[in-house]
């Protein structure tokens, strides 16, 4: 669906069935959201978390962003949009847990692993992944014989915990971790297969869910 036609008659379609049979749930929703999950994901089109967590409107608060990463905290100027929405979610809707969703097939963790495609010069997108270097060092350092896709793979699931490393240096995530009213979870979507693998802690590995 790409013809802006076809996404007014989506809309109309929405209005129609979605918005109209969830008249209860969008008038509570227009007094305030309430989320208790806060989600980062990759902007790309395939992996809408809404959709593929079966989410209402209301149950998520999103970031969306070019291979889903969560820079280090900084202080000082720039436009930290990723810190602004984690600063909010967190600190004003309290949210419970931060997920990090990552896929395969990612291609941002592509340009930062083969450089960019031809024709664009990577002006904002070569300095973003760029964050997620140290995942690509690492896979580097575990297995540098492995194929390209398994290399692509595992440097998608490393940039994860890369993240999820970066949300621990934000001294609001810090707090509530250590008080205990935050979890932060990493997920990885197959989006061939459709599975999903979650970070565990304890063996460091990504395990399927059933
Ligand atoms: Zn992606």
């Amino acid at each position: 669906m790409s013809d802006i036609k076809q996404l007014v008659a989506g809309f109309r379609q929405f209005h129609e069935d979605y918005f109209r049979g969830e008249q209860g749930l969008y008038a509570a929703l227009s007094q305030g959201q309430n989320p208790s999950t806060l989600v980062i994901a990759c902007s790309d089109s395939r992996v809408d978390p809404a959709i593929v967590m079966n989410a209402k409107p209301g149950d998520l608060f999103v970031v969306r962003n070019v291979a889903n990463l969560v820079p280090p905290y900084e202080k000082g100027g720039g436009y930290h949009g990723v810190s602004a929405a984690l600063e909010f979610g967190v600190c004003s809707l309290n949210v419970e847990n931060i997920i990090v969703m990552g896929h395969k097939h990612c291609g941002g963790i592509k340009v930062l692993t083969e450089g960019m495609p031809e024709g664009i010069d990577g002006e904002f997108i070569k300095p973003w992944v760029s964050i997620a270097k140290p995942a690509m060092e690492r896979v580097k350092q575990l297995a540098n014989k492995q194929d390209k896709t398994a290399f692509l793979c595992d440097c998608e699931r490393e940039a994860i915990k890369v993240s999820l490393e970066n949300l621990a240096t934000f001294p609001f995530i810090q707090t509530r971790l250590a008080q205990g009213n935050l979890t932060l979870h990493g997920w990885y979507f197959d989006i061939e297969d459709g599975a999903m693998s979650v970070f565990d802690e304890q063996s460091k590995q990504f395990k399927q869910v059933d």
